[in-house]
């Protein structure tokens, strides 16, 4: 049997679920695919932030004394496996290049008016998706423990600023007046008072899945790998039958980098894993909001499931063991910012950052491929752009005036 539809959107992450949805909100029939539930993959276990300040990439350490401290693993920033460095040598010198402070500029500047948009698409998605409670006006808290720790990012804090994110700047008891369980460890804040989070990620994208499914879209469950070309569109077997689409989302996150290659298309794309567990709160002691020890590594975020905490960045095999050293790293430090009870898991989640050089993702057409649109490599921001993403790709493949002007996030930026 054959399903005919105008788009087939590959990959139920959070930035397929919003596109679907974003295109099924135009009247064009959909039909999403992925090979587990949605929501379930990188979009499931992240710290939820949803913040304009996104268009900040997170560059590699060029500070050398930051370098080495990274490098010794007394924080929860960093881990990697010395046998795979080798494999992903060209990214990551793609990935220094990139992350000097005028190629970081560059960067958020390609990518501060799309995450200009980011929550209000989020916001306006969420509500027509009647799941408005699920993203929270929190603000989005930086702990410094040193004021060197502090000053060392004001570059950083002026480049947000300069593209309309608000930056706080707090002290000791500007943070204890704002988190009041935050033990007296933090010397300085900057406090990014318009972000918003979500209290859980995967449930919002299961339910932007569930809006697209009410407005007449599918979803599939089948193995994007066996799509083909044919004269005209695409086909794609299922165990439903044959779906025929005469335009392809590629929004495969971490996997679109072996999926494409079958079309002869690379994209630069290395996985950034990252691992997360939730915590027991002591008494009534849950943060307001997340917040991010800089000098440590991790973020904390309260969810729906408890007090998540998350990793930095592993370099490792996408598909190998977890090897979760960060989160006892994390954990320890955590402790001493703030009254953490139990465990909640057995086990941490290992998730993969789609991260590209320069740490803005790829979104527009497909080189060589008429009728593949590409949604990829959010890297560290797939959960706050995804809504922005979507909004795009619906502009994009609908043909309608584009959110943002498309070209400085195309693919032939690379080449
Ligand atoms: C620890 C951690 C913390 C993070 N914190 C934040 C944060 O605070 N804010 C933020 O914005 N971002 C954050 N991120 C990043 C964010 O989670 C990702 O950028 C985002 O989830 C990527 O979404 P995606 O839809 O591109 O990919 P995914 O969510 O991974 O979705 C891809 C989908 O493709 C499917 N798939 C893959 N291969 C196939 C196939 N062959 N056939 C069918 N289906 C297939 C998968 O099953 C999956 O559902 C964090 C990430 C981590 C790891």
């Amino acid at each position: 049997m054959e399903h005919k539809v105008d788009v087939i959107v590959l990959g139920a992450g959070m930035v397929g679920a919003a596109s679907a949805a974003f295109l099924a909100e135009r009247g064009l029939k959909v039909a999403l695919v992925d090979r587990q539930a949605p929501g379930e993959g990188t979009s499931y276990g992240n710290a939820g932030v949803i913040d304009r300040s996104s268009l900040l990439p997170t560059a590699f350490p060029r500070h050398l004394p930051t370098l080495l401290r990274y490098l010794s693993g007394q924080t929860a920033h960093l881990h990697f496996n010395a046998g795979f460095v080798p494999r992903i040598a060209g990214w990551l010198f793609a990935y220094y290049r990139e992350s000097s402070p005028e190629r970081i500029a560059a960067s958020a500047a390609r990518l501060a008016p799309l995450a200009a948009h980011a929550i209000a698409e989020h916001k306006g998605l969420a509500a027509r998706a009647g799941v408005s409670h699920l993203i929270r006006d929190t603000g989005w808290l930086h702990l410094y423990r040193t004021q060197g720790g502090f000053d060392s990012e004001r570059r950083d804090h002026d480049l947000m600023r300069k593209y309309g994110v608000a930056v706080d700047e707090l002290d000791s008891a500007g943070i204890a007046a704002l988190e009041p369980h935050v033990k007296p460890v933090m010397t300085r804040a900057a406090y990014l008072s318009a972000a918003s989070s979500t209290s859980d990620p995967g449930a919002l994208a299961k339910a932007y899945v569930e809006h697209m499914q009410k407005l007449g879209g599918v979803f599939v469950t089948a193995d994007a790998g066996g799509l083909v070309r044919r004269a005209s569109g695409f086909a794609l077997a299922s165990e439903n039958g044959v779906i025929l689409g005469d335009q392809v989302v590629v929004a495969l996150g971490p996997w679109a980098k072996e999926f494409l290659a079958r079309f002869a298309v690379d994209v630069p794309i290395a996985v950034k894993r990252g691992y997360h567990m939730h915590y027991s709160a002591v008494g009534n002691a849950v943060p307001g909001r997340p917040m991010l020890d800089v000098e440590g590594g991790y973020n904390m975020t309260p969810m729906m499931k408890g007090i998540r905490i998350t990793t930095g960045a592993e370099f490792n095999d996408r598909d190998a063991p977890p090897t979760p050293v960060q989160l006892d790293k994390a954990e320890a430090a955590a402790r001493t910012l703030f009254p953490l009870d139990k465990r909640l898991e057995p086990q941490a989640w290992l998730g993969r950052r789609p991260n590209t050089p320069d740490g803005a993702p790829i979104i527009g057409a497909t080189p060589g491929v008429p009728g593949m649109w590409l949604a990829v490599g959010h890297g560290h921001w797939g959960i706050g752009l995804g809504a922005a993403t979507g909004r795009l790709v619906a502009d994009l493949v609908s043909g309608s005036t584009p959110l943002v002007d498309p070209a400085s996030l195309s693919l032939k930026r690379f080449t």
